[in-house]
């Protein structure tokens, strides 16, 4: 049931009765939420200059630029800075060095550390802009441009949590950790996966992770269902063709593999449900996409004005994309295609192939328990005055290297911006929103560092 917004002040001094974190709780939140109030000119200009700040990817571009400008803006608040770059990780040159930055700002006393992790890099811009897409107009109650949603309004919004809190409780215990990450919408290998192999993410220096993904401002993300991306070929034998029976075509052999697909695997598929709340609904469920089909000669290029040979092709391939669930087993979700391939050959003679695996990322969920996971739903329900919402993402983000490689499994995505906006023309993030979610990280960080 969702209940209306309260007041905070309201909240705590009505019905007479004594909440169990006190007064001291509620007037720490008072000043909390009235201060990230008083910054919302200050929020809106953040978030301007980090659109402002063309961080496309690929190529990978600016990320030395917005790291500089995030270290300019934390050093002024005593917060320590380190760059990392993640040398030799695909796509990082001298022209496009995959930089990385963390601050991290020490308490007055000794406790855990809460971490906020947002990638620095946006996708390209596609057409059908009716704004600058890099000029972070504000319209309105909306912010516009590239990563606008996905995920720079984030970003700004843990900064003035952040910044919020170091101001007021400057006798916090613990750590406060920034990062602005490299290549997340490449697969993070230059990023927080690069961070995570050396030890930035274990569990003996971070405690509590926040990704400030667009999931929406009421809802918890925690974690996001597997993927096994792998190339199939099917292999045959060249010849002339106007005699194609002298050679064997590996095209009409993939057809054999599609039907063969399209009977048997795709209705399996449908019938593997899943506990994890992924949304949309549709995903709750294993899924296979089909990313490319090639057979037979490469496409000529777009002037080359010669004639095709008549040519059997000898190679057809196939790059399939499969989403699994928590209950599958990423064996079982192979073998289940190697199985297909093999019916295939049993019934075609001259039929080959090859499988040959081009990524796979386990399943991430954390427990509804967990410290942040508690920490960030009360935040939710003092802010919104109502339940979170926990999902599942359909697709992975870099919660799959701070869980695998940092071996950090109290981490969950929660941020301003309407996921469906992502990656979209005219993305952009509401200002509204904004405040919202930096109030309730605000208040993480009151749960979790400050003592009652
Ligand atoms: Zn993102």
């Amino acid at each position: 049931m969702v209940r209306a917004p309260l007041d905070i002040r309201n909240r705590y001094t009505q019905g007479g009765g004594a909440l169990p974190t006190g007064d001291c709780m509620s007037d720490r939140l008072s000043r909390l939420f009235e201060t990230i109030e008083a910054r919302r000119d200050e929020l809106v200009s953040l978030t301007q200059d980090l659109i402002r700040i063309p961080t496309i990817n690929p190529p990978g571009q600016a990320y030395l630029e917005i790291c500089e400008y995030l270290r300019d803006r934390l050093a002024r608040r005593q917060f320590e800075i380190e760059f990392i770059r993640a040398f030799d990780t695909p796509g990082d040159s001298e022209a496009f060095p995959r930089w990385n930055i963390i601050a991290r700002r020490e308490g007055a006393h000794p406790g855990q550390c809460v971490h906020f992790n947002s990638h620095t890099d946006v996708v390209e811009t596609g057409r059908d802009w009716t704004v600058d897409p890099f000029g972070g107009d504000l319209i309105g109650e909306g912010i516009y441009g590239r990563g606008a949603c996905d995920m720079k309004g984030g970003m700004a919004a843990s900064i003035i949590a952040a910044e919020v809190f170091v101001d007021l409780f400057p006798d916090f215990a613990g750590a406060v950790e920034i990062s602005g990450t490299a290549d997340e919408e490449t697969g993070g290998f230059g990023g927080v996966a690069y961070l995570a192999e050396r030890g930035y993410f274990a569990p003996e220096r971070v405690q509590h992770v926040i990704i400030p993904e667009p999931l929406n401002k009421d809802s918890i993300c925690l974690g996001h269902r597997g993927v096994w991306w792998a190339e199939i070929e099917t292999r045959g034998e060249i010849a002339h063709g106007s005699m194609p029976f002298l050679g064997d075509c590996a095209v009409r052999h993939m057809g054999a593999v599609l039907q063969e697909m399209e009977e048997t695997l795709y209705p399996s598929l449908a019938e593997k449900r899943t506990e994890m709340p992924v949304i949309p609904k549709g995903a709750r469920q294993s899924t296979l996409n089909i990313n490319s089909l090639h057979g037979g000669q490469d496409e000529p290029a777009a002037d080359f004005t010669g004639l095709p040979s008549p040519c059997v092709p000898d190679s057809a391939r196939m790059v399939i994309d499969r989403r699994f669930l928590i209950e599958e087993r990423l064996e079982d979700v192979q073998q289940e295609i190697e199985d297909v391939l093999e019916r295939v050959k049993a019934r075609r003679p001259k039929f080959d192939y090859a499988i040959r695996e081009i990524q796979h990322v386990i399943p991430s969920m954390t427990e509804r328990d967990a410290p942040i996971v508690r920490a960030v739903a009360q935040g939710i329900e003092t802010v919104l005055g109502q339940a979170p919402e926990y999902v599942v993402s359909p697709g992975t983000y870099d919660q799959k290297h701070i869980d695998r490689i940092g071996r950090l499994k109290n981490c969950i995505a929660y941020g301003p911006g309407i996921l469906e906006l992502a990656h979209k023309p005219d993305e952009y993030v509401l200002v509204g929103d904004m405040i919202t979610a930096a109030k309730v990280m605000g208040q993480s960080l009151v749960d979790l560092l400050l003592p009652s």
